[in-house]
């Protein structure tokens, strides 16, 4: 049986999932941005917007989104097809839905108008901005600043971490606003690629190259009509954002997984050893039965999570269990994939020496598993 064929999906994700992967298949499988990573990004972004499927990262039909809200099963179905296919291509979709998020979400009807259809067409670029140097885990130590004097915002301070930041045209960022102290004195704001006083600090490298960025804002006057909800109201902004993707970034570490996997007993069905080969041993079967299980397991949290979600629940509990379990999850699975390739498991380039790369930050970002750990233990002594 599919996973899709499991009671958590309908008729039209059974659908969505497979188009997609045909697609992937046809048009993104192993795209490499090693080179010029920005300009992989930009083309990744128009191809996924010219076919289609950027519409299910934003809300609203009239904005040029899929459905009036974004479905949880289906942003974590394109993020685990694409991931299995190519990181680059899952990012790409993933940043347009993170950094779009907070204006589906809480964006007055002007604000989607202006910049929801670019992004479901791939036209503009999105990102996403809370992270600081000094504030992380601990976001509520935020130190970005906005004051307002009459219609305008002048904002102040740096970003760091940034995805998108150098190739984005719509930023949405973060800013103490000092309506209360610490998480409730947090605005929300769309900054356009360009604006006066703000610019690119320092691009970010990291093990698996994708466009990042420091963001340094100084005297930046943005209209206070790009305030995205009410004063005092962003940390709720980027939580309630966060709800939505935090999920789905369970979902791309499945997707890395069980692209591992489909490695992993490619390699255990061919490498002759011993008269054999390499699948023929029990050491490898019971390895094999650990990345399989370990991966549906992570599946049923996925998707119990979106689907609860969907419903119209709250699950924040379930999405930090879903992130936690599928991202350590899936970093033992590759590990164990790079360990049935030998050698050839760690030469650059080969497709789980990429994947090992690939799945590292994915246990640090949108809440580190340490993050989880607590949300979810906190949960357990309330709740049981
Ligand atoms: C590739 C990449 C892309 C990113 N993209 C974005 C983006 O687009 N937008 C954005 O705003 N940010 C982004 N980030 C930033 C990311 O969200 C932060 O890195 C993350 O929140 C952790 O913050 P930090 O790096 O400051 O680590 P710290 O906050 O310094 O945490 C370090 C470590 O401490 C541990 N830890 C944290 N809290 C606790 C605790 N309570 N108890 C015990 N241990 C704990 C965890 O292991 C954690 O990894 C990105 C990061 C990376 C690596």
């Amino acid at each position: 049986m599919d996973r899709t064929d499991w009671p958590f999906f309908d008729a039209p994700h059974r659908a969505f999932a497979t188009e997609l992967d045909a697609w992937a298949a046809a048009n993104v499988r192993d795209v490499h941005g090693d080179h010029d990573v920005d300009a992989a990004c930009r083309q990744l972004v128009r191809q996924l917007g010219d076919a289609g499927w950027l519409k299910h990262a934003v809300a609203g039909r009239e904005y040029g989104g899929a459905g009036e809200a974004i479905d949880t099963r289906t942003i974590c179905l394109a993020r685990e097809t694409l991931a299995r296919h190519n990181g680059l291509a899952d990012f790409a979709f993933a940043m347009q839905g993170l950094g779009s998020g907070a204006i589906s979400l809480a964006g007055t009807p002007q604000q989607k108008a202006r910049w929801l259809p670019k992004v479901a067409s791939g036209e503009a670029i999105a990102a996403f901005a809370l992270s600081e140097p000094d504030a992380g885990s601990d976001v509520a130590a935020m130190q970005c600043a906005a004051r307002v004097e009459g219609d305008v915002a002048i904002l102040d301070g740096e970003k760091t971490w940034i995805s998108n930041g150098g190739i984005a045209d719509v930023y949405v960022v973060f800013m103490r606003t000092g309506e209360a102290p610490g998480a409730r004195g947090i605005s929300a704001f769309v900054v356009e690629a360009g604006t006066p006083g703000f610019e690119i600090a320092e691009r970010i490298d990291v093990i698996a190259p994708h466009p990042l960025a420091r963001l340094r804002f100084t005297n930046c006057r943005v209209p206070l009509g790009h305030r995205i909800g009410a004063a005092g109201e962003g940390f709720k902004v980027a939580m309630g954002t966060l709800d939505v993707f935090r999920t789905s970034v369970a979902a791309a570490a499945l997707g890395f997984g069980r692209r591992a996997m489909d490695e992993g007993l490619a390699r255990a069905r061919s490498r002759a050893m011993f008269g054999g080969v390499l699948g023929d041993f029990q050491l490898t079967q019971a390895k094999l039965a650990e990345m399989a299980t370990t991966l549906d397991a992570a599946a049923l949290l996925v998707y119990r999570a979106a689907w609860q979600r969907d419903q119209g629940h709250n699950v924040t509990r379930e999405a930090a269990m879903a992130k936690m379990f599928a991202t350590e999850g899936a970093q033992q699975v590759i590990d164990a994939a790079v360990q049935l390739w030998g050698g050839q498991g760690v030469r650059s380039g080969e497709t789980v020496e990429r994947l090992y790369r690939e799945i590292r930050a994915l246990r640090i970002y949108e809440g580190a598993t340490e993050v989880q750990q607590l949300i979810i233990g906190r949960d357990v002594l309330k709740n049981g």
